[in-house]
């Protein structure tokens, strides 16, 4: 049990972590500046930031919410996401691979699972985010999401069909719905590009679907979550 309660725990950390670099990545896909290049800095003051500004939600709380080399006040966003982030990978896990979390089976199985479902979640945090802050939903991430609904979905079905050959429907219609909606994406996205001009970035281009958007990724771990229980 003790056990259980120190998994659960870490992955709390974990997502406190990633919730962090979600951050990051809300704040630079909206003005076109890659995740992966470059220390983190302050939006306003563009200070560099050390370890010490970087530890999630203590950071902010320790600065009182506001930035140490400028003093301008941090969105609450930061603390909120990177605990949303915490709470959301720990109940995914509880309650989608409870194998882990309850009998420490850290099969490849179950962690490939885990790391679709938190995939799943981050995509979601920063969806709501984005279209909270901007009304808009980015195209990059949707299409992450799908295309990582897809993979996962196949690869379940593929190896479940190995180990029982048996030809299981409820497995097979995750993948299929999951391509279905990426083809939909393409076919908007492709269709959306072709009027308004390939070379042209503009808002209209890049994101090609808006609100309603966020039911497809919501989609997939609804379909797992009814084959789990039916
Ligand atoms: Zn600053």
């Amino acid at each position: 049990m003790f056990l259980s309660y120190f998994i659960v725990a870490a992955f709390f950390c974990i997502g406190l972590i990633i919730g962090s670099f979600l951050n990051c990545l809300i704040y630079r896909l909206n003005i076109g500046q890659s995740v992966l290049k470059g220390r983190s800095y302050c939006p306003k003051c563009k200070h560099r930031l050390s370890w010490r500004d970087l530890v999630p939600v203590l950071s902010y709380l320790e600065l009182n919410g506001k930035c140490r080399y400028c003093r301008k006040t941090i969105s609450s966003q930061y603390p909120l996401v990177e605990l949303a982030a915490g709470i959301l990978f720990a109940a995914v896990a509880v309650i989608l691979e409870p194998g882990i979390v309850y009998s420490f089976d850290f099969a490849a199985y179950n962690l490939f699972g885990l790391a679709y479902y938190w995939l799943a979640v981050s995509s979601l945090i920063v969806v709501f985010v984005y279209d909270l802050k901007w009304f808009i939903i980015p195209d990059e991430i949707i299409l992450c999401g799908l295309l990582a609904s897809v993979f996962f979905y196949a690869s379940r079905f593929f190896y479940v069909f190995s180990l029982t050959g048996k030809f299981d429907l409820d497995l097979l219609a995750n993948p299929f719905l999951s391509a279905l909606l990426c083809f939909s994406f393409f076919w908007r996205y492709f269709w959306r590009r072709a009027e308004n001009g390939w070379d042209s970035e503009t808002l209209n281009s890049r994101h090609s679907w808006e609100r309603f958007s966020v039911f497809p990724i919501l989609w997939s771990p609804y379909f797992s979550l009814s084959s789990l229980v039916l």
